[in-house]
């Protein structure tokens, strides 16, 4: 009978299959008193939210369906926590999204909600944000996400700038990294390409959804944190929904001004964390789904035991491992896990920083490959990450040139060194260039 509820309310309502599973599947009926229906919930932050968002077609479908007219009250298995009054949702119509509206987002197509698997290490940060994507500026604002590298901000961000424009194609929606902005903003100050800062305001001002991500990479840059808190204020103020990502929470940012750590923590804070051994399993059989590999699960279960930290390496695991069976014409086994992963797992978790991981950094920073980077293909899309490449790898290990050359797929070292010096020539003048550099030298070492 309950179930039938939950579905009818689905069906009748257009709820999405994400919805569903997230808000109403978990709800089961406690008591029954008189004439009110208790309903437990999983924690406090669905209570606030399912109370706001299903009381009513809960009410009104089970009268419909049993014929019973009662009141609902919802109670949490844990602890019961103050929150926030109750504010209207915004009702929103399904729509097809154009492929326009996501590119002029800048979201990537493949990160959405359903394909985000939900694990115990993020059910709270995808319930907080499923709830922001359902009811954009109306109920965790600004909504915080915070996390180690690779284990899906980025995902989740996006997944809610899409589901926003799915229900609302009009919707203006701008995603950005920090650095981004940064880059903008200088740009704008120095009056290049003819982009004033009047117009770089409208463009960050007059969205209705402003997702900010790595905001880390802002710490420290007066300019920029100045202009932030500007563009945070505008929004808020004109209740837009404000979704900024950080790989700590705003307590544990030492240099980030008080005014901004408050304001980030007007809304919702949430965690990601590392995911557990079932997560990590779910994760790789669903991008085996989705790529339509057929994998023996023994290796599954290899990749899942031996890959803990970091999703990101997870699927470049299942990735490197699959793209070793096509190249040499192999059935995938362990013994083939064994020795694609080899590199992957070690036992010590502290990086050294090397030539390689400049490259792993760099190329994943600017999107493209690693194999293209030592390559010899000499677009400007591939020379530029290159040389700085060469410049970090100077600049940041001690290795000498000739070994530098030969982890970028054996460079002789005069290439090294003109690399090098083109890189630090446009360092002078270049603060774009400066601040890139900078964001990737953190990327590389963190500490
Ligand atoms: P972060 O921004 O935290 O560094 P990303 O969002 O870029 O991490 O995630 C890294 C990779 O892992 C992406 O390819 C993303 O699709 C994948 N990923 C992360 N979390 C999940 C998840 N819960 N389900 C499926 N894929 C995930
Ligand atoms: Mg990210």
């Amino acid at each position: 009978k309950w179930d039938a509820i939950l579905l009818n309310i689905k069906e009748e309502h257009d709820v999405t299959d994400v919805s569903y599973k997230t808000w109403l599947l978990p709800l089961k009926p406690y008591s029954v008193d008189k004439h009110i229906l208790t309903i437990l919930v999983p924690d406090a932050l669905f209570l606030e939210y399912v109370k706001k968002k299903y009381e009513f077609l809960l009410k009104v479908t089970i009268e419909e369906l049993t014929g019973i007219s009662c009141e609902i009250t919802f109670i949490p298995k844990d602890s019961i926590k103050e929150e926030e009054p109750e504010k209207k949702l915004i009702q929103n119509h399904t729509a097809a999204v154009s492929q326009l509206a996501i590119q002029n987002a800048n979201l990537n197509p493949r990160y959405t909600f359903d394909t985000f698997v939900v694990g115990k290490n993020n059910n709270l940060a995808h319930a907080a944000s499923l709830a922001v994507a359902e009811s954009p500026g109306e109920i965790y604002n600004p909504l915080f996400i915070y996390g180690g590298v690779g284990l899906g901000k980025t995902h989740l961000m996006h997944s809610v700038a899409h589901f926003i424009l799915k229900n609302n194609p009009s919707a203006k929606i701008l995603y950005v990294t920090s650095e981004k902005f940064t880059n903008e903003l200088i740009d704008a100050i120095r009056n290049k390409n003819n982009v004033s800062t009047t117009e770089f305001r409208e463009k960050y001002r007059t969205n209705d959804v402003l997702l900010i991500d790595d905001i880390q990479f802002i710490i420290g840059k007066e300019s920029t944190q100045e202009e932030f808190f500007h563009t945070f204020n505008a929004l808020y103020e004109a209740k837009k929904q404000i979704i900024i990502s950080s790989d700590r929470p705003p307590r544990e940012i030492e240099t980030l001004e008080d005014r901004l750590r408050s304001r980030f923590e007007w809304g919702l804070t949430v965690d990601i964390q590392q995911p557990d051994y079932e997560t990590r399993m779910a994760i790789l059989r669903k991008k085996e789904e989705l790529e339509g590999y057929n994998i023996d699960n023994e290796v599954i279960k290899y990749i899942a035991s031996n890959i803990k930290s970091n999703i990101r390496e997870l699927e470049g695991a299942l990735t490197k491992i699959v793209a070793l069976s096509k190249l040499n014409n192999r059935e995938i086994n362990i013994e083939l896990a064994e020795e694609a992963l080899k590199d992957l797992i070690s036992p010590n978790a502290v990086k050294e920083v090397t030539p390689q991981l400049i490259l792993n950094v760099v190329a994943e920073h600017f999107g493209i490959n690693t194999l293209d980077i030592i390559g010899q293909k000499r677009s400007k899309e591939l020379v530029f990450p290159r040389q700085i490449v060469m410049y970090l790898c100077g600049d940041m290990t001690t290795e000498s040139l000739q070994n530098i050359g030969k982890a970028l797929g054996g460079r002789d070292h005069t290439t090294i060194i003109h690399g090098t010096k083109k890189i630090a020539d446009r360092l002078k003048t270049d603060e774009n260039l400066q601040n890139t550099v900078d964001i990737l030298k953190k990327k590389i070492n963190p500490h």
